[in-house]
């Protein structure tokens, strides 16, 4: 079981204007916890900071000051320590579309994951891997799955093999920014229905970055809002919906006015 703490982290862009540069913190001073079976939702509108936040994170950027522990370690930059870090923190990016090769099928953007986490398998047993993997996201008759091409597949289906391959390494962490967002709505609640499962199944610890607030009451213990890189207001799901103190967060408890009908909807 892993756990993945932000203290402080700051990370300050420099924009280009004309000749003159000027600072632009994207990220204000973040610290949260994210812990095995729990899943934190991270709720703001866009530019608000939370993909900068998941690419800290994921270590794809240095944040300017801050730390990131993983178990209580700070995390290596380099190394066996980074490479175990990349393989624990797994990342749902928002377009599963793009981040698949249409000429490559299903089975083959698993093996890669798991030969590298597991280089003595022989090929039968990638196979094996392969077919387990996609049985844990729910797309079955797992054979029949594996030969397909990215374009042969769902929207809802394409983003469960970007589920998958998350999954290969076996991570302790999962960043899912906006995972739904780019699918149909009427197949995102399965697709956030069955992060909520693998959550208490792998004993993951998530943070689900959307914009809807929705859907954070109902898929998470607890809601951190961004607003301008800084966390405005936090607390457990229900607090923050029902008794939201920032002005930010009003406006958003506002436009999704009842959650329980939005829900409803989303399930019919
Ligand atoms: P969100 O994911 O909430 O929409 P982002 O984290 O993508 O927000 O962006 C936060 C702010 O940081 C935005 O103002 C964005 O323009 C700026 N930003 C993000 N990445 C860069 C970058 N590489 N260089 C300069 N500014 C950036
Ligand atoms: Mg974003």
């Amino acid at each position: 079981m892993t756990t993945l703490e932000a203290h402080n982290l700051i990370k300050q862009y420099h924009l280009r204007q004309g000749v003159r540069t000027r600072p632009l913190r994207a990220v204000d001073d973040v610290s949260f916890t994210l812990d095995p079976r729990r899943t934190v939702a991270l709720v703001g509108q866009s530019g608000s900071g939370k993909s900068t936040i998941a690419k800290l994170l994921l270590q794809l950027e240095r944040p300017t000051s801050g730390e990131i522990l993983l178990d209580g370690k700070s995390v290596e930059r380099r190394g066996a320590g980074l490479k175990r870090y990349r393989r624990t923190v797994q990342m749902v990016f928002q377009d599963p579309f793009a981040s698949l090769n249409p000429f490559h099928t299903v089975e083959h953007h698993l093996q890669r994951p798991v030969r590298l986490h597991h280089p003595q398998l022989t090929k039968d047993e990638v196979h094996r891997r392969v077919l387990q993997l996609l049985e844990r996201v729910r797309l079955t008759p797992a054979e029949n799955v594996a030969a397909r091409r990215p374009h042969e597949l769902s929207g809802g289906q394409r983003q469960r093999v970007a589920i998958a391959r998350a999954l290969a390494p076996e991570p302790g962490i999962l960043i899912a920014d906006e995972p739904v967002s780019m699918l149909d709505v009427s197949i995102r609640l399965g697709v956030l229905n069955l992060l909520a499962t693998l959550q208490r199944e792998e004993d993951l610890g998530v943070l689900y970055i959307t914009h809807d607030l929705a859907t954070a009451r109902h898929f998470s213990d607890e809601i951190l809002v961004m607003y301008q890189g800084r966390i405005v207001e936090r607390g457990t799901a229900d607090d923050v919906i029902l008794s939201p103190q920032h002005e930010y967060t009003k406006t958003l408890a506002a436009a999704a006015p009842n959650p329980e009908r939005r829900i409803g909807e989303l399930r019919r």
